[in-house]
């Protein structure tokens, strides 16, 4: 196993008492139960001098600072898993762990340019939700994602290809030759009962699942 940070220690366990918190656990008893930290004593302690919980009783509660940080945290794993299962359709396992990491190296802007780009989903893949940003505020009125899957395109409307998805990489060269490929602009015809687009002067007609792995940006 990989060395665990004082940090990664920290947020690991504010993380978990937030996740606790929302399930209606804030005892301490849980907490131990739940933490697969070495010593979870020392490990109260340790957040409790730096001032993110405070122990009343048998109940853990966040402070100011520690409920800030947790919300940040929480918000960026769930970002990640929302990323990682829609964008790039990993498998459930294998999303949590990676989600776990990222959430410790995002930084807030990348985070807000994540949020904006999935459209501020309001819960991740297992339906928690995901504590609002800044950017969900600002665009609360207009929540058309920056980005968008082919196959939820506007018909009519032309847009400028951000990125390709596929499992398969000849699909990728495949569209490449048709001249659909990143940076490409194109406009949406028709979208059933097959997708066609218009590149230059050609019309291209693709297969519905194809179109869900085409992401655009509208122009
Ligand atoms: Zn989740
Ligand atoms: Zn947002």
């Amino acid at each position: 196993m990989r060395e665990i940070t004082d940090r990664e220690r920290t947020e690991e366990s504010l993380e978990l008492i937030w996740v606790l918190r929302e399930e209606g656990h804030d005892d301490l008893a849980h907490f131990r139960a739940n933490s697969d930290d070495a010593d979870n004593e020392q490990l109260l302690g340790v957040l409790a001098r730096d001032g993110l919980i405070t122990v009343e009783g048998n109940t853990v509660l966040l402070t100011e600072a520690g409920h800030a940080r947790a919300r940040g945290l929480v918000r960026r794993q769930r970002l990640a898993e929302r990323l990682f299962t829609d964008v790039f359709e990993m498998p459930d396992e294998k999303v949590l762990d990676d989600a776990c990491k990222v959430e410790h190296i995002l930084s807030e802007e990348l985070t807000e340019s994540v949020c904006t780009f999935l459209g501020h989903p309001p819960l991740c893949p297992h339906g928690k939700p995901i504590p609002r940003g800044e950017c969900c505020k600002k665009f609360r009125i207009d929540v058309v994602p920056v980005v968008t899957r082919l196959s939820d395109f506007e018909v009519g409307a032309s847009g400028k290809i951000t990125f390709i998805v596929s499992t398969d990489p000849s699909r990728i060269n495949r569209l490449n030759s048709l001249g659909i490929a990143a940076g490409s602009v194109i406009k949406y015809i028709q979208k059933t009962p097959s997708c066609i687009l218009q590149i230059d002067e050609t019309t291209v007609a693709l297969d519905p699942d194809i179109a869900k792995e085409i992401f655009l940006k509208k122009i």
